[in-house]
């Protein structure tokens, strides 16, 4: 038999047809999965501020339906003194879960909870041995120390397990595997800045103690006890005595403040500034700590080591 130019029309036909119904099933399947994720609403976890978010954010990481938020922005910093604003709060609504540093860090705290009763808070410092400042009061750079910000990763990680059991299991595997990666860098640190010969150093402001503790060193100065707060004449010519007396050849600034009395401290006495993040700002990225922390051990490993 001929195949006539009707058949090949009919054809033609029947094609059309088949592609604009799989068009249509493909639109209606998007619009149903559209429908799906707009029920289901995800579950929040709100930081209070950086050092806090990118541990929360490691721990929810890759769990499609848990969102987490910073209360405040990235370029923050600490929140010594910090009055929330109307814009933290707004940002807070809809979250179930509230992540702290603790430590005194959040003197705001009393503020939110009583704004959001329903809030439930999660304490990254329980069970922390906390460092007294020179004023009495409890040092809360308890992150600065990679041991601590392990014990507080598990910390977190167990209070959400516990208030959020639906997803227990993948806050603890991403933790694990968060827990892995900081081990390794507080294994490379240690056997960086165990042999170092130097130990006496002057940082900024009370950001390192616990920092110092973990890899033995020994902070004879702090120049400015508040952040930003210049030190008085007298503050800054004891200080200007210590580096002299101890020989003290680098000045570790950070560079999240200005660096204005460290610059006068090394014109007085010879010693050169260097520049110490507490990864207090950063990246939104979920190894940003880790790579702010190797990159203090650079700088740590040329100030320390280069001295005999
Ligand atoms: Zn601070």
């Amino acid at each position: 038999m001929r195949k006539g130019p009707w058949f090949k029309g009919a054809l033609l036909a029947l094609s059309l047809f088949v592609l604009s119904s799989a068009l249509l099933a493909g639109g209606c399947k998007q619009q149903a999965t559209a429908v799906q994720a707009g029920r289901s609403k995800p579950t929040v976890i709100a930081a209070s501020f950086y050092p806090v978010y990118i541990m929360a954010k490691n721990i929810a990481r890759d769990i499609p339906d848990v969102q987490v938020i910073n209360m405040t922005r990235p370029t923050t910093g600490c929140l010594h003194d910090y009055q929330v604003t109307t814009d933290d709060l707004k940002n807070l609504e809809g979250a179930s879960f509230f992540v702290i540093n603790g430590a005194g860090m959040e003197s705001f705290l009393d503020k939110v909870t009583a704004q959001m009763p329903n809030l439930k808070l999660i304490d990254a410092s329980k069970g922390i041995a906390l460092i007294k400042n020179e004023g009495g009061d409890d040092n809360p750079h308890i992150w600065v120390s990679v041991s601590l910000a392990m014990q507080q990763v598990a910390n977190i990680s167990e209070q959400l397990a516990a208030l959020d059991p639906q997803h227990a299991d993948a806050y603890r595997k991403n933790a694990a595997a968060y827990l892995a990666e900081l081990q390794a860098l507080k294994d490379r640190m240690h056997q960086s800045l165990d042999g170092v010969q130097q130990r006496d150093i002057i940082t900024f402001h009370e950001a390192f103690p616990y920092f110092a503790q973990e890899f033995n060193l020994h902070i004879v100065a702090v120049v400015e006890h508040e952040p930003g707060s210049e030190p008085s004449a007298g503050e800054l010519a004891k200080t200007i005595a210590v580096v002299r007396q101890a020989g003290i050849k680098t000045v570790f600034a950070e560079p999240q403040y200005p660096a204005k009395a460290a610059d006068t401290i090394a014109r007085e006495t010879g010693a050169t500034i260097s520049y110490l993040d507490p990864a207090v700002t950063g990246p939104d990225e979920l190894d940003a700590y880790i790579k702010t922390m190797d990159q203090n051990l650079i700088v740590l490993k040329k100030a320390l080591g280069g001295q005999s």
